[in-house]
């Protein structure tokens, strides 16, 4: 019996499996497709998740597969600098997702189990019964990263409040038989306006549109190439024809979050756990930090080492990460409108963000390296995390009693790092409360 079943090998579930099984524990992920998907949703990994790629060996696979290093993000099409961010990596890397999720998977030592849908939960005192293809598979706690449409989120009846969407987008992948002049062949950043067009390897391009055509369709009506090919002659004019339509899918501007991102023994994590408009480049970042935020605190749990509230401490930080990026990414919705008003509101954001101090806190919100949780100092970017998810001590002797739990390291600069990299003690007195806070008693 495994200790931890992982509903949804995307990003956010594999990359949870991945700090489970690094921390020793054994783990299922059952996923519903019976392939991986080769399409891609997100195309950006902002800096604070290629820290947490790198940091654990995982970019070097992705590497291969990066279009372009962008040394900014952008707030609704206005450019933000990333390059003085206190980064390895100021810089977003435009990589498809389904190369990071390959990276990942292949590091898990248990294959992920495919053709797998999770369709029945249940859950006692001592651990969680899921159901998926027939087979009842048990294990202690259940981390549910099945993504926007969570089934899990469903058959718990777990309050997913929030607003819907009013307005429809298409992304589509495709090839182009005619291409209009002057179309870029790098990458650039999106400009105002919530459509795109990109170029892909091979030959394809990713489109986003969303025209007054998308608004009228159905969400639930397939994209057609004649709907791509009318909203890309509207934005580029008459030379431009669509040659195939590869993949092509709609999304909207709903906006939800989980109340509760514990239920009993059932953690939820990614997409899963909230929903929002996709831009920025916010989703998939948001969804492998909340795995890295739970890995260690539900390990040490199976473990039965946790500190009182450690694991509950999983929803407290994160829950206000993405309750911000869903105010951020509503905000940024509401000023792609093309709307002469919302065409002054966006003047005068575009002026505050030049002002340098409003573009740097912007950066290291839509970065993530400014990201902190409380009773941290922040992320310990020289500090490379411990393979086997012990935390790390630098420059203070450890008591032996945590060496189970903590690595020792020589180092000139006294730090206390969790297993999720972020510094919780700098030198001084506190070191012992800060051992017993964060990584149990002894
Ligand atoms: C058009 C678009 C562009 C985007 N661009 C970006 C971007 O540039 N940057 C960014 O950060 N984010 C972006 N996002 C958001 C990002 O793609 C998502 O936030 C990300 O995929 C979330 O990962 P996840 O693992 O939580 O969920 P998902 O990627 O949705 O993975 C969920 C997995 O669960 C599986 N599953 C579903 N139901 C079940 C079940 N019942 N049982 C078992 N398995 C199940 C699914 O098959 C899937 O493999 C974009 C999204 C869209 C729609």
């Amino acid at each position: 019996m495994p200790d931890v079943l992982v509903a949804g090998a995307g990003p956010t579930g594999l990359l949870a499996a991945y700090e489970l099984e690094r921390a020793g524990l054994d783990v299922l992920v059952l996923e519903r497709d019976r392939c991986p998907s080769p399409q891609s949703k997100a195309l950006a990994l902002q800096p604070r998740s290629i820290e947490v790629l790198a940091d654990r060996g995982l970019l070097d696979a992705i590497e291969p597969h990066v279009h372009a290093r962008l040394p900014a993000g952008h707030f609704s099409g206005i450019p933000i600098d990333y390059t003085d961010l206190p980064s390895p990596f100021p810089y977003q890397l435009g990589v498809e997702q389904a190369h990071v999720a390959a990276a990942i998977e292949a590091q898990l030592r248990t294959p992920v189990q495919r053709a797998a849908a999770v369709d029945a939960v249940a859950q006692n005192a001592d651990g969680v019964t899921v159901t998926a293809a027939g087979r009842e598979h048990r294990a202690g706690w259940l981390v549910a990263a099945d993504g926007g449409h969570s089934a899990v989120r469903s058959l718990l009846g777990a309050a997913f409040p929030g607003t819907s969407a009013r307005i429809s987008l298409v992304v589509a992948d495709l090839t182009l038989a005619a291409k209009p002049l002057g179309l870029a062949d790098d990458w650039q950043l999106p400009s105002a306006g919530s459509g795109f067009l990109l170029p892909l390897s091979d030959g394809r391009y990713r489109a986003v549109v969303a025209g007054a055509e998308q608004q009228e369709i159905d969400r639930a009506a397939p994209v057609t190439a004649g709907e791509v090919q009318r909203a890309l002659t509207s934005a580029h004019g008459p030379g431009i024809e669509v040659g195939e339509l590869l993949w092509a899918s709609r999304f909207g501007d709903a906006a939800r979050q989980l109340v509760r991102y514990r239920h009993g023994r059932v953690l939820f994590a990614g997409d899963a756990a909230h929903i929002h408009l996709p831009v920025g480049g916010q989703g998939l970042n948001l969804g492998l930090q909340d795995a890295v935020n739970l890995g260690w605190k539900l390990a040490a749990q199976v473990r039965g080492h946790a500190p009182a509230g450690l694991l509950d401490s999983y929803h407290a930080e994160r829950h206000p990460v993405a309750a911000r990026v869903l105010v951020s990414t509503r905000a940024q919705g509401l000023l792609g409108i093309p709307d002469p008003d919302v065409a002054t509101v966006r003047a005068i954001v575009d002026g505050l963000l030049a002002v340098p101090e409003a573009r740097r806190a912007m950066a290291a919100e839509l970065s993530g390296v400014g990201i902190s949780y409380p009773g941290t100092c922040g992320r310990a970017v020289d500090v490379p995390v411990a393979p086997d998810g012990r935390g790390v001590l630098v420059g203070a002797p450890l008591p032996e009693r945590w060496s189970d739990r903590v690595e020792h390291r020589p180092g000139p600069a006294p730090q206390l790092v969790r297993p999720d990299g972020y510094v919780v003690w700098t030198g001084g007195p506190g070191l012992e409360a800060a051992l017993h806070r964060w990584f149990g008693n002894v």
